[in-house]
């Protein structure tokens, strides 16, 4: 089955095959007829499965040559950080100009002028974060009442971030009738309760989602001393592939990255604190391979999206077994082998059996001596 028999433009289709992207990845099989079709669409499950392209073809396909007025998207994403609506965006922008159309990143931390400059000039496709639009919105900027398809992305992260209500008035703005998007890993209350609101009879998809891509991936719990932790973190860091390491907070984040440059490892920090111009220097330096480590928050690294991390390590355990799924997620995209390994003292290791239990998750248990 090739994009063109699922029913892409022809001109995106060969762009796809310029860039080497010739055999849909199942998700894209299974959501695109529907998805072209204008119908709703609700993939449950997350990352490194397509979803991209999934709804981003059925998204150009569908508005194709069309052109927007000043102001008036016909086309939305949603995405609840600015890094994964710009990685979005990076899939759609060079796609988009070869039907005829352009895009534009909404988000906060980002130039206000620019963003308000392309939407006055008329941008059909809008990917953005719920603040900055509401903002946008409130300010007179933009209306939305031209948008024909929204696209939700990574909804129960947004859920998590406490945008619901912002997505909420966002959908209420949207021309009535228009096609839905929602794509999430979880369905939730919070979700679901949105899903029951927006969605018309949707066509409901399971994407790879936790279970399927849990045999890509192993889970391992290394028990240690507190007092060992920083030592065997700097350790592994100093390993060959690309590795992330995940800590509850910002000062944590810094701190620790702090100790592995000390330590000889040459590591980025990514959290909330740091300016949107210091956060893409970190992760471009991590993605082209400068650094090889990236220390992160849980909000920070919410759907990102770098090829080729071989291992992911929750240094502090994760809140709840959703954020040991997003952790974990990082690693094992598209396809690929990864390892998610827990550090934890014999005291956290009871917990961190809970959360992978609610995870769906096999553990391995390496205790030291
Ligand atoms: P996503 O889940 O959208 O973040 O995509 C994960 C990765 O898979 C990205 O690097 C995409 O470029 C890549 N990808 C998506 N669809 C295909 C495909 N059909 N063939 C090859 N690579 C793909």
């Amino acid at each position: 089955m090739s994009f063109k028999e699922l029913g892409v433009n022809p001109a995106l289709v060969k762009a796809l095959v310029a860039a080497g992207i010739e055999k849909p990845f199942p998700i894209q099989k299974a959501t695109l007829p529907d998805a072209i079709a204008g119908k709703d669409i609700l993939g449950r499950g997350q990352t490194g499965s397509g979803k991209t392209l999934a709804f981003g073809l059925a998204l150009m396909t569908r508005l194709a040559g069309k052109t927007a007025e000043s102001m008036r998207p016909l086309g939305l994403v949603l995405s609840p950080t600015r890094e994964l609506a710009m990685q979005i965006s990076d899939v759609i922008a060079p796609l988009s100009r070869t039907v005829n159309l352009n895009s534009q990143v909404v988000a906060g931390g980002l130039s206000y002028s620019k963003q308000i400059q392309a939407l006055k000039r008329g941008v059909p496709i809008v990917v953005a974060t719920p603040g900055r639009l509401i903002d946008l919105i409130n300010k007179k900027h933009i209306k939305l009442d031209d948008v024909q398809i929204t696209i939700l992305d990574e909804a129960d992260q947004m859920a998590d971030m406490g945008f619901l209500p912002d997505v909420k008035k966002i959908l209420d703005q949207t021309k009535p009738g228009g096609q839905r998007m929602l794509f999430s890993a979880t369905l939730d209350r919070d979700v679901d309760s949105l899903v029951k609101k927006y969605l018309k009879n949707p066509v409901t998809h399971s994407l790879a989602n936790e279970k399927s891509t849990a045999g890509n991936m192993t889970h391992h719990v290394l028990v240690m001393e507190q007092a060992n932790k920083d030592a065997i973190t700097a350790s592994i860091a100093a390993r060959k592939g690309k590795s992330i390491f995940f800590v509850r907070t910002k000062h944590g984040a810094d701190k620790l990255a702090k100790r592995m440059n000390e330590s000889g490892v040459s590591v980025g920090a990514l959290h909330g604190g740091k300016t949107q111009a210091q956060r893409s220097r970190v992760l471009e330096g991590f993605k082209m391979g400068k650094t090889n480590a990236l220390v992160a928050t849980d909000v920070a690294a919410r759907g990102i999206h770098v090829d080729d991390v071989s291992l992911v390590v929750h240094v502090d355990a994760p809140e709840n077994h959703k954020d040991y799924l997003h952790r974990a997620g990082r690693t094992a995209r598209a396809g690929a082998v990864g390892t998610v390994v827990t550090l934890a003292t014999h005291k956290q290791l009871k917990g961190v059996r809970g959360l992978a239990a609610r995870a769906g998750v096999k553990l391995v248990i390496v205790t030291g001596k």
